[in-house]
């Protein structure tokens, strides 16, 4: 008895503790196998892809904007070549919601597809990081030997290495993340001037660096099991029916040794031979045998191990494989049901909604105000002309000349000063007079509107008031 119980809390205690920690509190290092199979292709083809975008983005411009700049410091948002001003703060908003929302209907229809795929923890470790450690340390079993060595010449020569290496490829990510939060241009002058003028910017450089080193050399799968929010809510936005990377139970058990020749489903054993590769390739040291997991980043590595095994045992494919709890309890084949397509249309809407708010967003913005405590003047007889101030905000990447036209009622328009000329990426404001005939005031507050024009073309219409006389 004591010893059923025993073994029952051996197959249900990675419910009570990460796969990473034993139980005196230790980490415990994953040495994962190398992958290999179908799905480690394609997961390698999107990664490389992914890369070749981030080492790139910084640099591309759209009409003179950068691709992506995310300077919340400083306040300068720019999405797809769109600068978000703080008059766009609505945009903005409406963004991040969008995101928020296609996050959780992501999430709640395709799992942690993104972890395992998409993102860039996941991208950097398994394609650079990783690689890199197999090919200086060799596969898993080396790598475990190797750190049961002494330190010896061998065992330094090749931690050396690799610890140049880990830091010299995060201190290349840490420019790069630099570049997408100050710009390229930025930093190019951070890299080229006096480093005694961009102090800050450098030691940003050294922080970020030494972050991503600490992160892939040592905290590893950790970020995604301990600190990552995104991983932390799966277990409230996962259900029954999410797409994840589940093994068939149904099929797998009772799991048993293989021997070659043996009729399995005579010797009342299922498909899974108890090889353990599964396990052996998971980069968060888990065993998806026991269920959708915390830690579980959908990588896919433990379908291509299974596969393999199946293939080598004369067995059909997916044993492990994408789908949803409910299809494995049921035995039925995953397909996208009325909710997944749902959710899927909701989420093209969502993108649709924001490509369109930003493209339809007014290049300028203007407003029209008369001047605080000034009533109405009489600059010469049978005219009456009031004072107003105009501020613009001039998102476009060129400078533009603004012309005012006061068009019902029609008047004459005195510019103080200069003429309006708002320069590219900034905030213009200037003042000016509207000059009426005595008989176009009708009241003493008229409504004037006015239409704003760049280069011969209508950018902004504005209503207002003008001040006249009591009219008894
Ligand atoms: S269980 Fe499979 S999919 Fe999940 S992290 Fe481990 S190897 Fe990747
Ligand atoms: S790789 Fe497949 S057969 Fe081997 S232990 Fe895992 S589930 Fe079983």
């Amino acid at each position: 008895m004591v010893q059923f119980k025993k073994e029952e809390k051996e197959k249900t205690d990675f419910r009570d503790r990460l796969a990473t920690i034993d139980e005196s509190g230790k980490r415990v290092w994953v040495y994962a196998k190398k992958p290999k199979g179908q799905l480690t292709f394609w997961r390698n083809i999107v990664g490389f892809v992914l890369m070749i975008f981030f080492f790139t983005a910084p640099f591309i411009r759209i009409h003179g904007e950068p691709l992506l700049l995310l300077n919340f410091i400083d306040r300068e948002i720019v999405l797809l070549g769109v600068r978000f001003w703080p008059q766009d703060f609505h945009l903005f908003f409406l963004a991040m919601i969008s995101l928020m929302v296609f996050i959780i209907l992501f999430t709640v229809t395709f799992g942690r597809l993104w972890c395992g795929w998409a993102c860039p923890q996941t991208v950097f470790m398994e394609l650079i990081f990783r690689r890199l450690e197999y090919w200086i340390e060799g596969d898993a079993y080396h790598q475990k030997q190797l750190d049961k060595q002494p330190w010896k010449a061998g065992r330094i020569f090749r931690k050396t290495i690799k610890h140049i290496l880990f830091f010299g490829i995060s201190f290349i990510i840490g420019n790069y993340f630099l570049m997408y939060i100050i710009g390229s241009g930025s930093w190019e002058k951070l890299v080229t001037e006096s480093p005694s003028e961009h102090i800050a910017g450098l030691s940003s450089m050294l922080v970020f660096s030494g972050v991503f080193y600490f992160i892939f050399s040592w905290f590893r799968e950790q970020v995604c099991t301990i600190v990552c929010p995104y991983g932390r809510l799966q277990g409230v936005l996962l259900d029954r029916n999410s797409i994840v990377i589940s093994y068939d139970y149904k099929r797998g058990e009772p799991r048993g040794t293989f021997f070659k020749g043996e009729d399995r489903a005579k010797a009342g054993k299922g498909s899974c031979i108890n090889c353990t590769q599964c396990v052996q390739v998971c980069p968060t040291g888990i065993d998806i045998r026991n269920g959708t997991q915390l830690e579980c980043i959908n990588c896919a590595c433990c379908i291509d191990a299974c596969n393999g095994m199946m293939d080598a045992t004369n067995q059909p494919r997916g044993l492990i494989r994408y789908a949803s709890e409910k299809t494995i309890a049921e035995g039925t084949r995953l397909k996208f049901n009325i909710r997944t397509i749902a959710y899927s249309a909701v989420l093209i809407i969502l993108l649709g909604v924001f490509t369109f708010s930003i493209t339809a967003r007014k290049p300028i913005e203007a407003t029209i105000l008369r001047a605080p405590g000034m009533l109405y003047q009489e600059p010469e007889p049978g005219k009456i002309s009031n004072l107003y101030n105009i501020k613009l905000v001039n998102k476009t990447n060129q400078d533009l000349p603004i012309e005012l036209k006061a068009i019902d009622p029609q008047g004459e328009i005195k510019v103080i000063g200069n003429d309006i000329t708002v320069k590219k990426q900034s905030v213009g404001e200037s003042v000016f007079f509207l000059i009426l005939d005595k008989e176009k005031v009708v009241s003493d507050k008229n409504p004037v509107h006015f239409d704003i024009y760049s280069n011969g073309k209508l950018i902004e219409e504005i209503k207002s008031t003008f001040v006249g006389p009591n009219k008894p």
